[in-house]
């Protein structure tokens, strides 16, 4: 089955996700044309192109819209050598709508974030740092296959690569007792570190052929966050659609 319809039948069995799932189609009709836009390398204008992409996808203002163009411009970085500067980008508004601003520029930045990434050529290790061995950012989601041997999948950048099995992924513990688990009835689960108090998500191989994007997984498990978050736990980067506070 096609993701498309995949998010079409999660929309009608799980109608409290609908919001979420629909805002992921928007993101995956976002990075899809996005990545047309970067295949056709016209670097000129690659940034403009994005920006009207972005804005039209999600009806965002035209004095928004120009006005994100111009603070990338403004702040004289080139933003696929150094995509951060999108989601650091000082927009001063007012505080209610400031996680929605976040959010925005988290969506935002993911085309820049992939050409930065398949342009990078030394990575460090996620499995050293804790973090994202590409993008540096924390990790907050990963998949084990079927020899048992986990993934991180970076939700910043995009990146794939192998961590320890075991462990907290962001103090770098690797103390079996020292981690609590929370398992919904998909077997999606949730691992919560008792020294860092940070928790991480990991699903199976089965629970991926069944759905066949982690990101999406991450989104049908927001029920996970809650819980976790309720007990004081912390997500320590954003899902694909830039939630990371829930509770
Ligand atoms: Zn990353
Ligand atoms: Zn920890």
């Amino acid at each position: 089955m096609e993701i498309e319809n995949i998010i079409e039948n999660l929309k009608e069995e799980r109608p409290y996700l609908k919001s979420p799932l629909e805002l992921y189609e928007r993101v995956l009709k976002f990075n899809k044309n996005c990545e047309k836009i970067l295949k056709n390398q016209l670097q000129n204008s690659l940034l403009d192109q994005i920006i009207d992409e972005f804005s039209s996808i999600f009806e965002i203002p035209y004095e928004f819209s120009s006005f994100l163009k111009s603070s990338i411009l403004n702040s004289g970085k080139d933003p696929f050598k150094e995509p951060k500067i999108i989601l650091e980008l000082p927009i001063s508004k007012e505080e209610s709508s400031k996680e929605e601003i976040k959010r925005t520029l988290f969506i935002l930045s993911k085309p820049f974030f992939k050409k930065y990434r398949e342009n990078l050529k030394r990575k460090k290790k996620a499995e050293e740092t804790g973090r994202c061995g590409v993008c540096e950012e924390p990790i907050s989601l990963t998949m084990i296959d079927s020899n048992n041997r986990r993934y991180v999948v970076c939700t910043v950048c995009g990146n794939k690569e192998e961590i320890f099995r075991i462990g907290c992924t962001h103090c770098l513990q690797r103390i079996c007792e020292k981690i609590d688990l929370l398992v919904d009835e998909e077997e999606i689960r949730v691992e919560l570190c008792k020294d860092c108090k940070t928790y991480i998500k990991s699903f199976k191989e089965e629970v991926y052929l069944k759905y066949k994007d982690p990101y999406l997984i991450d989104i049908i498990s927001l029920p996970l966050d809650v819980v976790a978050q309720e007990r004081g736990y912390i997500r320590r980067s954003p899902n694909i659609i830039g939630i990371k506070e829930i509770v």
